[in-house]
């Protein structure tokens, strides 16, 4: 029996994707050679690049002065490729927001090029909620500003466009990236590894305002220079050219199949709704992590009223089918991650089975 995989990341696929894949594991039909095997060097594969691009482009309406690059080292490198690039010998200072496990992760990484001030700090209250408006005060003369759009831990989302637009708004999407439309235009740099809605763990896709780069501090390797990646058209050196012939094959799903990221977007609200639904009749037997305003519509993390329920709900899901329900290590509970490739049925069928387990199982 194959299992639902709700897993945090590396994340389910869309089954069409996954059974084009499977017959381009024997052979990619126009080249007669496995995907496995496909020289980086082709043109089949700049073509499978160029489209990869193109796609996202069309996806996000991604305006020409604004690059797309595929690289390696995954959403964890940005972390460090980025004030490289940013904060560098500016004598300025980078703003970021501590909102949970990845945006901590983050911050160290900035702190070896430069002065770091963390604008809000979300430690204090467990990381369930995420700063309102009237809680941030952003400075004008700042490197960039840094922050993670969702929280893939946590399971919580912004719903807004943080910052000034006077400063370099730079954000981790890792885990919302092609899930909703975003406004290019308002970012400088947007990052996203593919393993959540994008593809197979390998590629970090990059869009970064070109005239940023001009600015490129001396001293830094190549391979960590945005420039040569940009030059090469990501085939600098080796690619992971599965990973990203994957992640074409899912931009083409959602462009072609989905039809776009407002569909896209709405299918997810659809999702995330009929889990937290679930969730909020519960009568508390059943409670989110993340504050009400700021739930995530990638990963819904939950709770039962004590440990001993949730490793029972754990090992009763797993006999049915469902995957990956865990929640992270490093916070426990339980955490459905609902990411573009679940299907609604499947949810459903997710909420249905929460639903008997509670009326097993908890005592009001
Ligand atoms: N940022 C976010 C939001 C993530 O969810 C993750 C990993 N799940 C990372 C960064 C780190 O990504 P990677 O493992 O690709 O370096």
């Amino acid at each position: 029996m194959n299992s639902l995989n709700f897993s945090g990341g590396p994340g389910i696929l869309p089954e069409s994707v996954l059974r084009e894949t499977q017959q381009s594991i024997e052979a990619v039909p126009e080249v007669g050679l496995s995907i496995l095997g496909i020289s980086h060097r082709s043109q089949w594969f700049a073509d499978v690049v160029a489209e990869a691009e193109a796609n996202i482009r069309a996806l996000l309406d991604v305006p020409d002065d604004y690059c797309i690059l595929f690289l390696q080292g995954g959403a964890t490198l940005q972390f460090s490729m980025i004030p490289m690039l940013l904060l560098r010998h500016t004598g300025k200072t980078a703003e970021y927001l501590r909102t949970g496990y990845w945006s901590s992760k983050a911050i160290p990484e900035a702190v070896l090029e430069g002065d770091v001030k963390v604008v809000w700090d979300g430690e204090s209250c467990g990381f369930r909620r995420l700063p309102t408006a009237e809680e941030l005060e952003f400075s004008p003369s700042a490197a960039y500003l840094h922050y993670v759009s969702n929280e893939t831990v946590e399971g919580t989302q912004f719903h807004q466009v943080l910052g000034l637009d006077d400063v370099p708004r730079v954000c981790d999407m890792s885990s919302d990236f092609l899930s909703r439309p975003v406004d290019v235009r308002r970012f400088s740099i947007i990052y996203a590894h593919a393993q959540k809605n994008l593809g197979p763990a390998g590629v970090t896709v990059v869009i970064v305002k070109r005239d940023l780069l001009d600015s490129t501090p001396k001293g830094i390797p190549a391979l960590l220079d945005y420039r040569e990646h940009l030059k090469a058209h990501s085939i600098y050196n080796t690619p992971p050219v599965f990973a990203i012939y994957v992640a074409m094959l899912i931009t083409r799903w959602i462009l072609k199949d989905v039809g776009g990221l407002e569909k896209m977007n709405e299918i997810n609200q659809q999702k995330a709704r009929l889990l937290y639904k679930t969730v909020d009749e519960s009568n508390g037997l059943i409670t989110t992590r993340a504050a009400l305003e700021n739930r995530s519509l990638m990963n819904v993390v939950f709770g039962f009223q004590n440990t001993e329920i949730e490793k029972l709900f754990l090992q009763k899901s797993a006999l049915v089918g469902f995957s990956g329900l865990n929640g992270h290590r490093s916070i426990g509970g339980i955490r459905a991650s609902i990411y573009n490739a679940m299907t609604i049925p499947a949810v459903e069928k997710l909420s249905a089975f929460l639903r008997d387990f509670v009326a097993a199982h908890c005592i009001a």
